[in-house]
This record gives C-alpha cells, sequence and structure tokens, in this order.
C-alpha cells in the first residue's frame, strides 16, 4: 500500500487504516486499472474512489442515480476540506455556469452526476477537454434489468469504455448475486476490471425475528430501551404506517409516517427531518429507504413480513451504516403469512414469475421460522458460507427450545380432513380444543372424531404450530377464498408417520421483557451527558453548516471521542474520523466539551468558582487589574476568563472594559475586514501592539456572541 493513500486517509478523512479490500481496490484504481466492487452497505465504498480521485490527476467523474445521494457525498466531501460539486438539475445556469468555469481552472477533485446529464453530448464533448482522474459508477446494479432499480440510461455508460480508453472506471454496488455481477461486467464492458468481493455479513446488526403476539405492545417493548435513537418501522400498509406513527407519538415517541398517499412536499420534509433530526422514528412502507444515506439509523424494526429475503436484507441493511451496534428486529405471524400468499396470489403477471416470487417468500419463511443461527441462514441464502453461528443474533444468544410436533401436527391435519378442507385455522382450532360454540354444532362437528383431541396442548401453541405448518407449506391455503385450510402432497409422509416433525417451541406469551437494546451499550451510563452534549454540539454546528449532523461527524467519530476522552488537540487528531480541515473547524469546540467536563469534577471546582467570582466583581464595576490584584492571578488569566463569559453571553464587552469608542471600533474593523471568518486574536493583537492581548480575545468574544 502507497504511504501516499495512507496519508490522504489520514490528513483527510481522518481515518487510520484502511477496511477490509479497501487498499487493494484503491491500488488498482490508483494505478489506472479497472475495478468491479462489492461490498455491501456500511462497508466503504465511497473511499474506493475518493482516495484515488484525489491521488490522480484531473477531475473525477462520480455516477449517481440519485440527486440526495450526491447532495450527501458532496456534503461530507466538503466538510473534509476536498472540493467537490454535483451538476443536476436542481442547479440554476448561473450555478451551473460557475461550476464549468471551476472545472475548467482545474479547481474540482470530485463531479457528481448523474447518468443521463453525464451522456448528453456536450456534457460529454466538455469533459473530454479535461484531465479526467476516473470514472465511478456507483449503484452499479442500477444497470441490471432484472434488479428493481433498473435505470435504462445506465446502459449507455459502456461508452465511457470507448470514448474514454485511458480513464480507469471503478463500478460499485452493494447487490450480490452472480447474475447481476455478470450483467454489470457484461453491460459495462468491464471485462478487464478486477474483482473485489467482500462478505456480505453486517456483524454489527443484531438480528431477531419474534412470533407476532400483540405488535403494538411487543413494538413499545422493542422501543423503550431505544429512546433517542433514529430508527425505522417498516409497515406493509399505509393504513397501519399511519396509525403506527400516530400511536408512537401518543406513547411519546417523534416519529412521522412515509408512504406513497402523502403528498410529495409532506413526503419529501418527512425525509429532511429524518436525515436533519436525531431520535426520530419514521414509520414508513418499503417505498421509504432509498436515497437515504443516514449513517446512524441504530435500528430497523418490521411489524410486517417482507416478501423476500433479499428485501428484509435490504431493508434491515440500511441499519448502522457508521459500523455500530444496531439491531434488526421483526415480528410476524400467521395472518402476515396469509395476506402475503393472497397478495402473490392475486397479483397480475406470469405463472413462472409468480412461481419464482412464492419461493422468495418460502425462503423469508424458512428463515423466520429457523431454529439455527439466523446470519448463516441469511448468508447462506446469498451463496456465502459462515463456518461458526454468529453469536450474535436471537437464535444464537437465546436457543430456541424444539419440541416433536410431530403427533400434535397428524391431529391438526386430521382435523383439517375430517371437517371438509374448507376452514380457516380459527374453526379447525375450535374442533380440536373441544369448543361447542354455534358455527360447531351447526356443522355438527361436536360429534366427529377428532373433536377435543387436541385439549392436552394450549391455544397458543396450536397457533404456532399451524404457522409453522403454512410456512413450511405442508399444508394450503385458499388464499383466493377465504383462507380454508387443505392438505397437500407434501403432508402425506407426516401422516403416513414416515417422518418426524420438529418445531419452535412458544409455550405461553412471550415473556414481559425488555431485550436489551444493542445501541444503548454503545454508551455506558457514566458516558450519558457527555454523549449528548456531543450530540448537542453536533446538531448545533449542523444547522450553521446546512448539513445533516452526521455529515458534521458521524456517531463513530463522537463514540471514538468519548472513549478517547481527548485533552488537547493533538488528542483531538488522533480520534477516528477527525481529519485536518475537521479539526480545525470542529476540533476546539468539541474539545471544549471534555475539558468543561472536566473543570466540573470536584479537583478542578476552584477553577469555575473563579469564573464566577470574575464575572460578578466585572458586572460591579471592576477593571481587569483590579481583579486580578484582588484574586492575586494573572492578567492574562482574567481576561481569558472574561472572554469565556462574554462568548457564552454571561457577560457584555462594556461590563467587562472601559475601552474607549474609537478604539472599540477601530478593533472591530480589523476583525471584520475579511470577508466571513473573523481572524484569529493573534493576528489582530499584532496590529495593536501596544495593547494587552486580553483585550483583543474579548472583544473578539463579543462579535463572535453577536454574530454567530
Ligand atoms: P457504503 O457506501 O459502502 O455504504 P460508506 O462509504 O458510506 O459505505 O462508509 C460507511 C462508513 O464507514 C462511513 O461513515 C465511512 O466514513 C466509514 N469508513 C469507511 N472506510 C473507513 C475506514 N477505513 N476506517 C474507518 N471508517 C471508515
Ligand atoms: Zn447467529
Amino acid at each position: 500500500m502507497s504511504s501516499r493513500a495512507l496519508n490522504v486517509l489520514k490528513n483527510v478523512f481522518g481515518y487510520d487504516a484502511f477496511r477490509g479490500r479497501q487498499a487493494d481496490i484503491i491500488d488498482q484504481v490508483s494505478q489506472g486499472g479497472d475495478a468491479l466492487v462489492l461490498m455491501p452497505t456500511g462497508g466503504g465504498k465511497s473511499l474506493c474512489y475518493q482516495v484515488p480521485a484525489l491521488l490522480r490527476e484531473g477531475v473525477a467523474i462520480v455516477i449517481s442515480p440519485l440527486i440526495a445521494l450526491m447532495q450527501d457525498q458532496v456534503s461530507h466531501l466538503q466538510e473534509a476540506g476536498v472540493s467537490a460539486a454535483a451538476l443536476n438539475s436542481a442547479l440554476s445556469v448561473d450555478e451551473r455556469r460557475e461550476i464549468a468555469g471551476r472545472l475548467r481552472r482545474g479547481e474540482i477533485r470530485l463531479l457528481y452526476l448523474a447518468p443521463e446529464r453525464l451522456l448528453q453530448e456536450h456534457t460529454l464533448s466538455f469533459l473530454q477537454q479535461l484531465p479526467i482522474s476516473l470514472f465511478a459508477i456507483d449503484e452499479a446494479h442500477c444497470v441490471s434489468q432484472w434488479g428493481h432499480d433498473f435505470r435504462p440510461e445506465y446502459l449507455q455508460l459502456s461508452q465511457l469504455a470507448e470514448l474514454f480508453p485511458q480513464v480507469p472506471r471503478i463500478a460499485l454496488t452493494a447487490t450480490a448475486d452472480v447474475r447481476t455481477r455478470q450483467e454489470i461486467i457484461q453491460r459495462l464492458q468491464l471485462q478487464h476490471a478486477k474483482e473485489f468481493v467482500s462478505s456480505f455479513d453486517r456483524p454489527n446488526i443484531f438480528y431477531r425475528i419474534t412470533p407476532k403476539d400483540n405488535a403494538r405492545r411487543q413494538l413499545l417493548q422493542f422501543l423503550a430501551p431505544r429512546k433517542g435513537d433514529s430508527g425505522i418501522v417498516y409497515c406493509l400498509s399505509r393504513k397501519s404506517v399511519d396509525s403506527i406513527a400516530e400511536f408512537l407519538v401518543e406513547k411519546g415517541f417523534s416519529a412521522l409516517p412515509y408512504h406513497a398517499g402523502l403528498s410529495n412536499d409532506v413526503r419529501a420534509a418527512h425525509q429532511q427531518r429524518f436525515i436533519n433530526e436525531e431520535g426520530l422514528i419514521m414509520v414508513a412502507t418499503i417505498a421509504f429507504g432509498m436515497g437515504i444515506d443516514k449513517s446512524n439509523v441504530r435500528f430497523v424494526a418490521h411489524l410486517d413480513l417482507p416478501k423476500s429475503i433479499e428485501a428484509y436484507y435490504q431493508e434491515t441493511g440500511r441499519a448502522g451504516r457508521d459500523g455500530l451496534a444496531a439491531d434488526a428486529w421483526m415480528v410476524y405471524g400467521l395472518q402476515d403469512v396469509l395476506l402475503l400468499k393472497q397478495m402473490l396470489a392475486s397479483s397480475e403477471g406470469e405463472e413462472r414469475f409468480k412461481r419464482l416470487e412464492q419461493h422468495k417468500l418460502d425462503a423469508m419463511l424458512a428463515l423466520c421460522e429457523e431454529t439455527r443461527c439466523r446470519r448463516q441462514t441469511l448468508l447462506g441464502y446469498f451463496d456465502e458460507q459462515l463456518d461458526q453461528p454468529c453469536g450474535h443474533c436471537d437464535n444464537c444468544t437465546e436457543p430456541p427450545k424444539t419440541w416433536d410436533a410431530t403427533e400434535a401436527a397428524r391431529q391438526a391435519l386430521s382435523t383439517v380432513y375430517r371437517t371438509g378442507q374448507r376452514y380457516g385455522v380459527g374453526h379447525v382450532l375450535d374442533v380440536l380444543l373441544g369448543k361447542e360454540n354455534d358455527r360447531v354444532r351447526s356443522m355438527g362437528h361436536q360429534h366427529l372424531s377428532v373433536f377435543g383431541i387436541g385439549k392436552g396442548i394450549g391455544e397458543h401453541q396450536w397457533r404456532s404450530l399451524f404457522r409453522q405448518l403454512v410456512a413450511r407449506n405442508l399444508v394450503d391455503v385458499d388464499v383466493e377464498g377465504f383462507g380454508g385450510l387443505r392438505l397437500n402432497d407434501a403432508c402425506r409422509p407426516l401422516l403416513r408417520g414416515e417422518v418426524q416433525l420438529q418445531l419452535r417451541e412458544e409455550a405461553g406469551k412471550p415473556p414481559v421483557t425488555y431485550q436489551a437494546s444493542q445501541a444503548s451499550k454503545l454508551v455506558r451510563p457514566e458516558q450519558r451527558d457527555t454523549w449528548e452534549q456531543l450530540r448537542a454540539l453536533r446538531k448545533r454546528l449542523a444547522g450553521e453548516h446546512s448539513v445533516p449532523p452526521y455529515v458534521i461527524f458521524p456517531d463513530s467519530t463522537l463514540k471514538d471521542m468519548l472513549d478517547q476522552q481527548p485533552q488537547s488537540m493533538s488528542d483531538m487528531a488522533q480520534v477516528s474520523g477527525v481529519g485536518q480541515v475537521k479539526l480545525e473547524r470542529y476540533g476546539a469546540e468539541f474539545l471544549a466539551v471534555f475539558t468543561a467536563a472536566n473543570s466540573g469534577t470536584p479537583a478542578a471546582e476552584p477553577v469555575h468558582d473563579l469564573q464566577h467570582e470574575i464575572i460578578t466583581l466585572a458586572r460591579h464595576g471592576m477593571t481587569p487589574e483590579q481583579i486580578a490584584r484582588q484574586h492575586s492571578c494573572s492578567l492574562k488569566n482574567v481576561y481569558s476568563h472574561l472572554a469565556r463569559a462574554i462568548g457564552n453571553g454571561q457577560l457584555s464587552l462594556e461590563q467587562a472594559l472601559d475601552l474607549p469608542d474609537d478604539l472599540l471600533g477601530e478593533l472591530q474593523d480589523a476583525f471584520l475586514d475579511g470577508d466571513g471568518e473573523l481572524p484569529p486574536a493573534a493576528e489582530i493583537a499584532r496590529q495593536f501592539s501596544t495593547l494587552d492581548e486580553g483585550i483583543v480575545y474579548c472583544v473578539r468574544a463579543a462579535l463572535q456572541a453577536e454574530f454567530g
């Protein structure tokens, strides 16, 4: 690995080491080779082209399908001090012209573009006159006609190979399957590209799938230890999105709905709030998520079953992009299974597609009913083998009990058969349990030999058994009619006693325990206060800079600060994610959280008292010199206390100092002469060499307090 790449990683992005295959990928592209990168969400794809872009001559062209994603990336880069821009339809003609000018002058290192803009004749001919360092094709799976994100314009990106034969190309995607990979290679002419395939495991995500009992109560239990965290709750229907969002708000959570039935404006506003706020829960249909780069989504909860493992993986994958602990949590029940089967049956489309969808749903159901490690099953589905159980999913940490359900299943199936293969679970259960109600009597089912044979097992467990039979396709459901159960070929060996059936045991209602939050383990209780201070500071800075909070620093950086407890700017520079520019911009303010936190400890209490004392004396009209004498401390010390008090609004400049008006005016002009940022006080102090430097600091603090 070249030391230049490591330097860029450290100085610009503030990280110490490359992750996974980043170093190899960066080597390949920096040296002018093509690359195809398959890496899961949160794996660190961006750096794979951003670092080479900074190592090579010219401007890097990044092709991205969504304006929101581009904007996020550009903000990240700008905050790190890298000049980047996005050309998109949201810009005015003037803004576009301005960017073109900067490009010609070689002032932009990364340019983000939508494919349709890139492919316009005049864009291509403009770019041909520029030195180009590389092309990065983000979300490269958009080229696949089979995928959900197909974008026809992506197909034409194959032209780049012919138009810019000397420029390396790197295609990136988080879509794992082999077919998509082959399509990308073929359609983007990447036959000579080196392939870099990472594991698709998301080790920081804890998976939990629980039978649905009372979804709202279960959701509340899940959310209780997660107050203040951002997350997504997925529901299938718009109606349930609305009602769950309302319910959560009633229960004191900050939650918003998101679905296709809301107007564009409302949706955009809710999405924006989710990105910019901390601790907001988005209750959404699957329409929400694409184009969200928020790195600190701490949980994804499913109240309804996704249609496939692909969908489950993608949706849960939105949690924990920052690599910190996150939860994927789901409840599901028989009703979900029936509903999805029904939707499938009534959907339009070719038979073979329906069969494919049916297989996908079956795989999803198998994952739900799985008794072994969830992660092994999940990755296995994507043809990736995990040798050991992961130790980080519900089945690993609380291995489910299984029971021999062979006899019970036979009783259930016989009851289905004897009642005529027409009734749904409810009626079959009544017969099994020997409930003599009106419907049972009207059918004469109380006289059947199976009436009451299931009394030895509780209703809850029977329901769980039926769900598992349906999930395993051991019994068919008439989803086009009224949900009647029917026997099928698959259940015959069971009825004949040729096979055994082991099922998950769910005796009784699930216990009312709070499942510990993975994310809440992030911050130890004694760190909570400081953590909240750091988040509040980040939020304020984000507002001032008009970027989302996680663009200022990701949670992982705040967490590293908490663990490192920096006491100086050089400590701060060691924190992961603090590059040079961010250190200059934000280092001091974040440092103050720690130094101030320390001054609150008993040992440092006198300092705190002195500050109060000095403020009081100044308010009473004492000059700094008098205060210094009274407390026998240095004048410099007094001035620094005064400046701090002025800066945080506890004291006005007039109270602190008695300065002649003309001198004050001159000082203020000197500070305000530049454009924007106030110059450092030391610089101004040099111009007013006869003045005590402390005065200059106080004036600066006053200006800062005034102009924010
Ligand atoms: P992806 O695009 O693959 O979803 P990102 O590029 O957004 O992932 O990276 C996810 C997170 O990991 C970001 O916060 C990023 O800054 C961080 N990250 C990436 N590479 C490294 C690294 N080598 N060391 C530390 N953090 C990293
Ligand atoms: Zn596991």
